[in-house]
């Protein structure tokens, strides 16, 4: 059993603890609190253990929760820690995670160097193997590299583009925006997360564009991608349906938008709503010889957990890509096809 902590514990961290508690291979050994708030409440309600800095301990005591011990406590339980707090505090985790020798999975919101591996899990499980510091990509990235390494397996890529409308806020940010506008973010073009999908595809021509939407539920990305060679929209339906983590939405369906992607969540009943899976509007794709065009959207909150859950255990030295991604998926009922 790999003994896991996880250090931040907000839309990213609680998901990842309960994914890393489905696993029959893992053991959560608690998670960490800054605040005796809802979440801290919950968590400690469905029995898991929660972790303070020293600094908080009492003021835990007197919101009448007890901790089971310290941040520090906590990591020296664990042995892979899952890092995530918000971007660049992982960061000033990491020296801790160092001098107690335990092996650390740190989120997109921390800058590339931070880890020997930036993690995808579809392409390039095998480079984290062992290793002692793996970042999971941010959620745009993470879509963006499962699309790619899905595509190259029709032929070669040659160059992509690809524009991503950002959502705004979290549905829980309730103090962010924006309210009523398009802001370009990054205003320069490309954004940031070209050199995200370069940390992982090395020296792949891509241009990534972005503009903030006032929207909570889901990033939607536009793609123009090109091959080598020319291709057909049967072959690039056919390689997508057969991928895990990616869903088809079906043209006949009526799912015409992000709102009723997740709809189809809440109506499967899946924990929170979420759409691990990157979800490709079957009726854009479009392919002109050697270019093809799709849409997907993509579900900020939920995207980026079974990553985490494959980088614990990549970390821990198991070297079976597609196993670990067989166990996460089926613990977590991700799945392939068509969304409906
Ligand atoms: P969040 O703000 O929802 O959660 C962060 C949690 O860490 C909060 O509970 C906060 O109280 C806690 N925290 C703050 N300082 C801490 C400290 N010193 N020690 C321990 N805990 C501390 O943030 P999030 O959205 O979950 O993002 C976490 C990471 O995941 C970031 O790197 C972010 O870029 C990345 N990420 C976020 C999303 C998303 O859409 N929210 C998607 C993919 C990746």
């Amino acid at each position: 059993m790999i003994k896991v902590a996880v250090n931040g514990y907000g839309t990213i961290g609680k998901r990842v603890a309960e994914a890393i508690s489905l696993q029959g291979d893992m053991r959560l050994v608690g998670i960490s609190k800054t605040k005796p708030n809802y979440e801290a409440i919950y968590a400690q309600r469905i029995g898991m253990r929660l972790y303070v800095p020293e600094t908080s301990l009492r003021e835990f005591e007197e919101a009448g929760i007890e901790p089971a011990g310290t941040v520090e406590d906590m990591i020296r339980e664990a042995e892979v820690v899952v890092d995530a707090t918000p971007g660049g505090i992982g960061a000033s985790y990491k020296p801790l995670y160092a001098s107690l020798g335990r092996r650390a999975v740190f989120q997109g919101g921390e800058k590339a160097q931070i880890a020997d591996v930036s993690f995808s899990s579809l392409c390039n499980y095998g480079e984290a193997v062992g290793r002692d510091y793996v970042r999971v990509t941010s959620c745009n990235t993470t879509s963006i590299l499962r699309v790619l390494c899905t595509l190259n397996r029709i032929s070669r890529i040659s160059k992509v583009r690809v524009v991503i409308v950002r959502r705004a806020a979290d549905p829980k940010e309730m103090g962010r925006g924006p309210i009523n506008s398009l802001v370009p973010d990054p205003v320069e073009i490309p954004s940031h997360h070209t050199a995200d999908v370069k940390s992982v595809i090395k020296g792949l021509d891509v241009v990534t564009m972005a503009v903030i939407a006032p929207t909570t539920l889901m990033h939607f990305h536009l793609l123009d991608l090109h091959f080598f060679t020319s291709t057909s929209k049967r072959d690039v339906i056919e390689v997508l349906m057969g991928t895990p983590r990616i869903l088809l939405v079906r043209g006949g369906s009526g799912v015409k938008s992000t709102a009723e992607i997740l709809e189809v969540m809440r109506d499967v009943g899946r924990r929170r709503g979420d759409l691990y899976e990157v979800a490709v509007f079957e009726d854009s794709i479009n392919v002109r010889g050697e270019e093809v065009f799709l849409t997907y959207a993509v579900h900020q909150e939920a995207v980026v957990i079974p990553e985490n859950v494959d980088a614990v255990r990549a970390v821990s030295g198991y070297g079976d890509a597609k196993g670990s991604i067989l166990a996460t998926d089926s613990s977590l009922g991700v799945r392939k096809g068509y969304l409906i």
